[in-house]
């Protein structure tokens, strides 16, 4: 079950399930319902399922497109089953037990009570059973360790109590690279779809690729002189002749302000650190050693270029996140561009 919230971590959720589909993923994973239906309008045919919380607001939206829902919290069981009711066949749901991430989800005691008293409605289909965990790709296992167990312990009251769960589900990306007893019936990656991960060291990981490039160009050039600012607040002073490059992407297209004075670009091949404070719709550049830099010359925020790279993680480090974020951050105004490998 490959996730693509959050636009597919920012890669662009129609167009990243489409091609994930055609590479054989048979079921995706959103957050939000509105997430969920964003796929559905654009055709996508393949069970979705709803990670998030569930509203009874969202109810009639869930069973009108097919959208298969986490219940995290018995309130909303009641009416969904009502819901559901007018249905010809149980409608599938997944149960999410809370086992330590302390998020989402039922406690084992209440599983336990909602199947051993067959107080399940009839009008729904226990189609799944998950649970999140929180330490994955943490230094020890330890906690990971404690909550299989928890896990396991809820997997074997539903089953003592009479029900086949076809979905057992609990590991992320990392889980599925580090704990081969949490893969279950199926796994839940995200960023390791689009070429990153968070684990330690120690830890041997499949070779990823980073899916995604972020590029820009070159909009003007300006030499300016010693003492001369540059952007807000001028916390950037030239302290010899500069060569500024203007490049038209900001923190309204998820550059962090953290990169302000801290960030490098690619330009020729060559790292350009940012200048002064990044702006909502455009950065400064040093582009004093880059002699043959022109208006509308390629400009790499994450990729390669030339022997250089730079990678989410790079910007992550540099303002103090994980790559995660920096991917997801990624707005709505930068348009994307696909190409097959
Ligand atoms: C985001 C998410 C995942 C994917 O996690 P990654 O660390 O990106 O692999 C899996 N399960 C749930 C419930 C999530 O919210």
């Amino acid at each position: 079950m490959a996730v693509v919230k959050a636009n597919a971590y920012g890669h662009g959720a129609i167009e990243t399930t489409t091609a994930l589909i055609r590479q054989g993923v048979s079921r995706v994973a959103v957050v939000s319902v509105e997430e969920g239906l964003t796929l559905r309008h654009a055709g996508i045919n393949a069970p979705i399922v709803i990670l998030g919380p569930l509203f009874r607001e969202h109810i009639a939206d869930v069973l009108a497109h097919q959208l298969t829902p986490v219940v995290s919290d018995l309130s909303v069981l009641s009416p969904l089953a009502q819901a559901a009711a007018a249905l010809p066949t149980p409608y599938p749901i997944h149960l999410k037990v809370e086992t330590g991430m302390g998020r989402l989800g039922i406690t084992i005691g209440e599983l336990s009570e909602l199947l051993e008293a067959h107080n399940f409605p009839a009008s729904l289909h226990l189609e799944g059973l998950m649970t999140h965990l929180a330490d994955t790709d943490g230094e020890t296992i330890d906690f990971t360790e404690q909550q299989l167990v928890q896990f396991n312990l809820a997997i074997d009251r539903a089953k003592r109590a009479g029900f086949r769960i076809p979905l057992i589900h609990a590991a992320n990306s990392g889980g599925a690279v580090r704990f081969p007893h949490a893969q279950f019936s199926l796994v839940r990656p995200g960023i390791m779809l689009y070429g990153y991960h968070t684990l330690p060291s120690s830890v041997s990981v499949p070779d990823l690729k980073p899916v995604l490039s972020l590029q820009t160009c070159i909009a003007q050039l300006r030499t300016i002189s010693a003492g001369h600012t540059v952007s807000y607040n001028g916390t950037f002073t030239a302290t010899r002749p500069t060569r500024i490059a203007i490049l038209p992407l900001g923190y309204a297209d998820g550059l962090s302000r953290h990169l302000s004075n801290r960030g490098q670009v690619l330009i020729h091949g060559q790292r350009a650190p940012i200048a002064g404070l990044v702006c909502m719709d455009m950065i400064m550049v040093d582009v004093t050693h880059i002699s043959g830099a022109r208006i509308g010359d390629e400009v790499i925020l994450i990729g390669r270029q030339g022997q250089e790279q730079i990678t989410a993680d790079d910007i992550a480090e540099w303002t103090d996140t994980i790559p995660y974020e920096v991917l997801c951050l990624i707005g709505p105004r930068v348009p994307r561009r696909y190409q097959s490998s």
